[in-house]
Order: structure tokens, then C-alpha cells, then sequence
């Protein structure tokens, strides 16, 4: 029986692994469930899964909730902070670590799983795109290995062969990153001035959290993706490329030098992707429809509007600046797009806000934690600082 963190249970990929989890009650148990501020919805995924732990944001949430699951009868304990994710992650109630906390929130749990040897399943790319040289260094550490629950990267991992989880050791070549394009596809800048955050997430093939529905509209989501990649392939920028393609089937190929391209299809529901990284290397029922070609008729592939889309570039060119470069982008897309949801930056200003908080802060190497956790509030700052000056 594998004992099961979800952190960001409460989340839109926390309920698909929730889904999955109760699927299969002779394999695997929720022990541990962790919320930020929403305590009525952990309250009940407590009375349904009956976990060891529960860990919200603060102390005023904790005590509410131990005081609801004292009245109801469970036995549940309860932490918070960022210091509770750390102890559930890394600690004894769970051996295996679903990352799916949304936004740099996530980046020190996610360490300290790695750290502790915890079998990780990777949701939260943002971490890998903080803190990526300190993930594979706690990974080779811990020892507990990675299998990424992102889409395309989980598709990924399937092509290539168990266990070998670099390109070099595949003796892979290239990775095709799919993209849907988003809810924006096809149109041009001009049109794009007036959008709004709910037609920004109104994705035309996933449901997700608000979140990475605008990175998905601004295609920052690919660009992050790109980032993660790097680190959890071991590829370099020019062995990645992007390859738009709207129905979301393919969720990402592998070339090999023989001119073979291995591909995973599936349809477009993250199920899989957890199904197949709580089971492997065994194969197990999730609940997803299964995929009918002949009623989908075609597949389409094109490539990506980069002048349109200048997230995906931005993302690109912080990998190759490398240090904390990512980090300042990923920084600077979280205040963008809090903004953009808030109704006070318009969604073409996201990228000119990311691009402007990048060419004032300089990369610096990566080094250790505080220099990340440093560069992540410095980038925080300036975004602010250039929204009010720039675009208010
Ligand atoms: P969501 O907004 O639906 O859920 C986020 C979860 O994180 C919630 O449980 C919330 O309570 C928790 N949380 C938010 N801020 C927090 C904080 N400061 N401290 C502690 N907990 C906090 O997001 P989601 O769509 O489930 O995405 C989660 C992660 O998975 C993201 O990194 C996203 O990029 C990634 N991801 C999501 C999907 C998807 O289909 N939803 C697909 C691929 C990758
Ligand atoms: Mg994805």
C-alpha cells in the first residue's frame, strides 16, 4: 500500500489524483492532504480519506480545521506553513509525494520530498523552473526518483525506455513539446488588447486552475515546460522544440537518431499521466475515456506565433541565460498574471512586464536555496515596482 502526500489536494490535478487514489483502495491511501486557505473543501477530503496529516496555510486555518475534525471524530492531525509542507513532504506519513501545489509556494516541499527520497510526482513546474540544479542534486541525493505528472513531460518519460531518464542515457536526440495553443490560438496581437481573464481561462481541451489556464493563453505554460524539460531530460535549449497541436492528443513525441519518433496519445485528462506515475512501471484503470481515432478524424500540428505568443521566447532565452534567470521569469509571470486575474494589468502587458523585470535584475549563479528564494522576492519587487510606474 503506497502512502500518498497530495499537496494542493484541493486543487484542479489534487482532485484527479484524489479520483485515481480512491480507484484503487488496495493500493494506495491519501495519508496526507494539504490546502492553502480553502478549509471547508480540506475539511471534507479529510472526512472522505481519513488522512494521518493535514496542513493548511497558517495558524489561524489550523486551528479552525483541528477544531472541525475534533467535532466530527477524525483523528487527523494538522500543521501549517510552509514549515508544515516541508515535515509532510519529507516526513514519515507518506512515501510517495504528488507536487501539485500551484506557484514558487511549492518549490520547498517539493526540495524537501526530493531530499528525503520520497517517490516525487511533479506537478508543480514552477519549482523545476526555481530551483531546477538544486531539484537534480536533492534527486540524485534522496534517490527516491522523479516521474513528472505534467502532461507532456509524463509523455515524455513513457518514450522513453524505463529507468533511463535522460536523453544522453536514451540515446535520444530531440523532444517535441506539444502545445494546444490555448484559448487564443490563430488570433493576431491587435486582437488580443481587451481580452479577459475568464475568456483567458477558457481553455479549449483542459480544465485547470486559473493560474496556468492564462500561462496556457499566453503560451508562458509551454515556455515553463521548456524550462522543466531541461532539467528533468538533461536537454539543452536547441534539442527542444515546440510543436502546436490543438485536439491535445499527442501530449509529446522523443526522436531517436534512427529517424524513429515515439509518441504518447491519450485523451486530454491528466488522470493518465497520475495513473501512470503512481502505478509504474505497472499499468492501472484511471477512469479516462479511452481514446477513439476514427471519431477524431484528423490530428493538426503547426508552428507556434512567436510574435504573438513572446512568452515562449522569453521562457527560452532564461534558459539559456541560465543562474537565476528562470527564477526572475517565473517571478515576474506569478505578479503578471495575479495582476491580469485581478483586472488591473491588460494581457499583453504580461509579457512586457516579464521581459522589462528580466532586463533590470541580472541572472546570478543559482547557487543555493536563499540566493533563489532572494532572486524570487527581488523579481516580485521590481514587477510591482514596473507595474505601478509602467502600466496603472
Ligand atoms: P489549482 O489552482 O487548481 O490548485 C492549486 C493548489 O495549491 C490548491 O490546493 C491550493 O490550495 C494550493 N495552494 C495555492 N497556493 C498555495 C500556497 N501559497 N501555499 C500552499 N498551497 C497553495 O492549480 P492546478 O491547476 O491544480 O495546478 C497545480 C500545479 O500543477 C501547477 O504548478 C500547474 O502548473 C501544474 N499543472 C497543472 C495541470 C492541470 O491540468 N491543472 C497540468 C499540468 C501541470
Ligand atoms: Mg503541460
Amino acid at each position: 500500500m503506497k502512502q500518498v502526500a497530495v499537496l494542493g489536494a484541493t486543487g484542479s490535478i489534487g482532485a484527479s489524483t484524489l479520483d485515481v487514489i480512491a480507484r484503487h483502495p488496495q493500493r494506495f491511501r491519501a495519508s496526507v492532504l494539504s490546502a492553502n486557505r480553502n478549509i471547508d473543501a480540506l475539511f471534507a477530503l479529510c472526512q472522505r480519506f481519513r488522512p494521518d496529516l493535514a496542513v493548511v496555510a497558517d495558524g489561524a486555518a489550523e486551528q479552525t480545521l483541528r477544531g472541525r475534525l475534533a467535532a466530527a471524530g477524525l483523528a487527523t492531525r494538522v500543521a501549517s506553513g510552509n514549515s508544515g509542507l516541508i515535515e509532510a513532504a519529507g516526513g514519515e506519513f507518506c512515501d510517495t509525494v504528488v507536487a501539485a501545489i500551484v506557484g514558487a509556494a511549492g518549490l520547498e516541499s517539493t526540495l524537501a520530498a526530493a531530499r528525503a527520497g520520497k517517490r516525487l510526482l511533479l506537478a508543480n513546474k514552477e519549482s523545476v523552473v526555481m530551483g531546477g540544479a538544486l531539484l537534480v542534486e536533492a534527486l540524485r541525493r534522496g534517490g527516491g526518483g522523479l516521474i513528472p505528472i505534467d502532461s507532456e513531460h509524463n509523455a515524455i518519460f513513457q518514450c522513453l525506455p524505463f529507468g533511463k531518464t535522460t536523453l544522453a542515457e536514451a540515446g535520444a536526440r530531440r523532444i517535441l513539446l506539444t502545445a494546444s495553443g490555448g484559448p487564443f490560438r490563430g488570433r493576431r496581437r491587435e486582437e488580443l488588447t481587451t481580452v479577459t481573464p475568464d475568456q483567458a481561462c477558457a481553455h479549449p481541451k483542459w480544465r485547470m486552475g486559473r493560474k496556468i489556464s492564462v500561462d496556457s493563453a499566453t503560451l508562458m505554460n509551454k515556455g515553463l515546460e521548456v524550462i522543466e524539460a531541461h532539467w528533468l531530460f538533461g536537454a539543452g535549449a536547441a534539442q527542444i522544440d515546440v510543436v502546436v497541436h490543438p485536439e491535445s492528443i499527442v501530449h509529446s513525441l522523443v526522436e531517436y537518431p534512427d529517424g524513429s519518433v515515439l509518441a504518447q496519445l491519450g485523451s486530454p485528462d491528466m488522470r493518465t499521466a497520475l495513473a501512470q506515475a503512481l502505478a509504474a512501471p505497472e499499468r492501472i484503470e484511471s477512469g479516462v475515456a479511452p481514446l477513439d481515432l476514427i471519431r477524431l478524424g484528423q490530428l493538426h500540428f503547426e508552428a507556434p506565433d512567436r510574435e504573438t505568443f513572446r512568452c515562449l521566447d522569453l521562457a527560452y532565452g532564461a534558459l539559456e541565460a541560465g543562474g537565476t534567470a528562470p527564477t526572475i521569469l517565473n517571478a515576474a509571470n506569478e505578479i503578471a498574471v495575479e495582476a491580469f486575474l485581478a483586472g488591473t494589468l491588460p494581457f499583453l502587458a504580461i509579457a512586457e512586464l516579464i521581459e522589462m523585470t528580466l532586463m533590470k535584475i541580472p541572472s546570478a549563479p543559482a547557487s543555493d536555496l536563499d540566493t533563489l528564494i532572494y532572486a524570487d522576492l527581488t523579481a516580485r519587487n521590481e514587477a510591482q515596482r514596473i507595474m505601478r510606474r509602467s502600466f496603472c
